[in-house]
C-alpha cells in the first residue's frame, strides 16, 4: 500500500489517457457527488456522453460545478483526462481562487493497456492512436505539473501502482 494524505478540502485533478482507469479510480477513493466528470457534463447537455460536439458547452458546465462545491468548501475532484496543460490551468485557477488545494493524481498507463481495455468497453470503439497522443500528451507536461501550480503530485506508473493507492484525508 502506498498511503497519500491529503486535506479534505481540495481539488483533485485526475490526469490520464482514456482507458487508464480515472472513472474506476475516482469511485473507488472518492463519493459519486464529489466527482465531477466530463462525461456526465456532456451527457447532461447533449444526452450523449459520447457527443464531442458538445465538449465546450460540457466544460462550461464542469467548470461552473467545480466553481461551485469550491466555493461551498466540498472536496472535488475532477474526471477529464486532462492531459493538456491548457486544460488545467483553468483548475489551478479555480483551487487558488477558493483556496483549495490543488492535487494532480496521474495514471500514466501504457497506452497498449489502455487500448485493450476500450476494446472490452462500449463507446471507445476508437483507434489506438488516440490513448498513445493522449500519453505523449501526458508525460510531456508531467515535470511541469509543480510549475503549474499543484501542490501535491501523485503520479501512477503502472497499474499495480493504482492499485496499491491509499488516500487519506486530513483534516
Ligand atoms: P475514459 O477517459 O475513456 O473515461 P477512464 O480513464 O475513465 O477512461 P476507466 O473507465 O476507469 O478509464 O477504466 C477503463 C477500463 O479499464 C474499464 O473497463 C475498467 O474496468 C478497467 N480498469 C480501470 N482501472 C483498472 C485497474 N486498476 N485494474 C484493472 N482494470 C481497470
Ligand atoms: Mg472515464
Amino acid at each position: 500500500m502506498t498511503r497519500v494524505s491529503i486535506p479534505d478540502f481540495a481539488l483533485v485533478v485526475l490526469i490520464g489517457a482514456t482507458g487508464s482507469g480515472k472513472s474506476s479510480f475516482a469511485r473507488k477513493h472518492f463519493l459519486e457527488t464529489e466527482i465531477v466528470s466530463s462525461d456526465a457534463c456532456r451527457a447532461i447537455v447533449s444526452d450523449d456522453e459520447t457527443d464531442h460536439a458538445a465538449t465546450g458547452d460540457a466544460f462550461d458546465l464542469l467548470n461552473y460545478t467545480a466553481a461551485i462545491r469550491l466555493k461551498r468548501r466540498l472536496m472535488t475532484v475532477i474526471d477529464a483526462t486532462s492531459v493538456k496543460r491548457e486544460d488545467r490551468a483553468k483548475l489551478v485557477q479555480l483551487a487558488r481562487k477558493y483556496h483549495a488545494l490543488p492535487v494532480a493524481m496521474v495514471l500514466d498507463i501504457d497506452p497498449k493497456i489502455c487500448h485493450e481495455r476500450n476494446q472490452n468497453r462500449p463507446n471507445r470503439d476508437f483507434g489506438e492512436h488516440v490513448a498513445r497522443n493522449h500519453a505523449r500528451s501526458l508525460r510531456q507536461g508531467l515535470r511541469g505539473l509543480q510549475k503549474e501550480g499543484f501542490r501535491q503530485v501523485q503520479i501512477m506508473k503502472s497499474p499495480e501502482d493504482v492499485d496499491a493507492l491509499e488516500i487519506i484525508r486530513e483534516p
